[in-house]
């Protein structure tokens, strides 16, 4: 399951993430309210799973298509298979806008156990906080330095993003790495058999 799979990539990432792809078809690991309290227990945020419900399964799939629609766009992304519901790019800044305002939430400070803490207070649900919170992040990612970082993955099938952390990383993952360096292969290969036979 890719949000287990790469847990380093940001939460945005992670959830775009959800939508991911093998040999045969495209599967959605935001299919049940079941599955968005496992992703979101995955990701460390906090959630109530007793009080998460199709409402809040169906607000964090919109913000997940509209920021697949924003990779998208911030990575001229032409790959058909991984194209979002979400049509229009300004749809998709609306649905992230929406997310955070159904939940504003602020930094707050705490004094405990004698340190200084980091946490987050605000209104609505925790799951709506925590929506809000990636969405948050993701304005971050899609408009900070980090945004030309942000890379579609064109392993054989591959309907990822990944952030590119490192000057030499070209796949989401290894097993796309050595997938496409066999598809290389495998068509350098075919184009030898074909030269000679000329
Ligand atoms: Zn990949």
């Amino acid at each position: 399951m890719p949000a287990l799979l790469h847990p380093d990539e940001p939460v945005p990432v992670r959830l775009m993430n959800t939508i991911w792809a093998d040999r045969s078809s495209l599967h959605d690991d935001l299919a049940t309210v079941d599955d968005l309290g496992a992703w979101l227990a995955a990701v460390g945020s906090e959630h109530e799973g007793s009080a998460l419900g199709e409402a809040d399964l169906a607000a964090f799939r919109a913000l997940r298509d509209a920021l697949r629609r924003l990779a998208a766009f911030v990575t001229d992304d032409t790959r058909e298979k991984a194209a979002s519901p979400t049509a229009a790019v300004d749809e998709a800044v609306a649905e992230v806008n929406r997310a955070i305002e159904a939940a504003p939430a602020w930094p707050r400070l705490e004094f405990r156990g004698g340190h200084l803490q980091a946490s987050r207070a605000g209104g609505g649900s925790t799951a709506a906080r925590s929506r809000s919170s990636v969405a948050a992040q993701a304005i971050g990612l899609l408009t900070g330095p980090g945004r030309d970082e942000l890379r579609a993955c064109y392993g054989p099938g591959c309907v990822l993003y990944f952030v590119k952390d490192h000057p030499r990383r070209e796949w989401c993952s290894a097993g796309c790495g050595n997938r496409a360096r066999a598809a290389r292969h495998y068509a350098r290969h075919k184009s030898e058999q074909s030269t000679t036979r000329d």
